[in-house]
């Protein structure tokens, strides 16, 4: 298990303060890497003073306008979710988590994204995500404040470090998965390559692509995987173009 590898992502945080505590919280846990998505306040004393002695941690943050600048050059993306969703994806307890990202971890980046305080994280967002991860608490009061999250899950994190080096000796030998990006790019040609071959219709998208998305991101794709996927739809596209227009030779 690489923590340096692993980023937290917080989206839209309203309080600096809850952004100092989660740097505090993810530097007693070992973890560095903080991205924060267009946060409301900050810099900000509140952060800093919540901080503590992880204001390192936010020094170094880095600032984006977006979530895909946030994830880019991601391999896994988990999102951390306070509820249960209408369209469910693979979801992990946090120690789950953990698990599923340590062999991960040593050559890959990886991100748990973390929602806004008022309305958690949105359907795009989550579209971006192949896993979620859920505290399981309470029912009827699931929704912890987002550092006490970050702690919990971070914990879990610390947890795997510090057994997976006697329970987890065998290296796990797997292909370089796909980047958030490269994912994004194949997202995008399959959306245009549904609609040359007439089987969506931009007008009227209701839920398909989202239901593509957590089709392929449940698989993690690799690198390779999505070089040949592109490759199958561009070959659809080849011929959609040239049904659309008859040779005359
Ligand atoms: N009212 C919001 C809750 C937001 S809490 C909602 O209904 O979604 C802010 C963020 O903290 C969430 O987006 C999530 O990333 C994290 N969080 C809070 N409780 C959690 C839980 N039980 N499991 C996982 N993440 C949680």
């Amino acid at each position: 298990m690489n923590l340096a590898n692993i980023r937290i992502v917080m989206i839209e945080t309203s309080h600096p303060g809850n952004i100092g505590a989660c740097a505090r919280a993810m530097k007693n846990m070992g973890l560095s890497q903080l991205y924060l998505v267009k946060p409301i306040r900050f810099p900000d004393e509140e952060a800093t003073a919540r901080a503590s002695g992880a204001s390192d941690v936010l020094e170094h943050a880095s600032v984006c306008d977006s979530l895909a600048q946030a994830l880019e050059g991601c391999g896994v993306v988990v999102g951390a979710s306070a509820r249960r969703r209408a369209i469910t994806w693979p979801e992990f307890n946090p120690r789950e988590c953990a698990a599923f990202v340590a062999p991960y971890s040593d050559d890959t980046e990886i991100a748990i994204v973390f929602g806004r305080e008022c309305s958690g994280l949105r359907n795009e967002e989550l579209d971006c995500c192949s896993h979620l991860v859920h505290i399981p608490c309470n029912e009827v009061f699931s929704s912890l404040n987002v550092a006490a999250a970050v702690q919990v899950i971070s914990y879990e994190l610390r947890m795997q470090l510090l057994q997976g080096n006697t329970a987890n000796d065998e290296p796990v030998l797997i292909d370089q998965p796909a980047t958030s990006e490269e994912l994004e790019g194949m997202y995008e040609q399959m959306q245009q390559a549904l609609v040359e071959i007439d089987f969506f219709d931009p007008d009227k998208p209701g839920k398909l692509m989202r239901r593509l998305r957590r089709l392929y991101n449940r698989t993690a794709l690799e690198r390779r995987e999505v070089n040949i996927l592109r490759g199958i739809l561009s070959a659809a596209q080849r011929q959609a173009r040239l049904g659309a227009c008859p040779r005359t030779d």
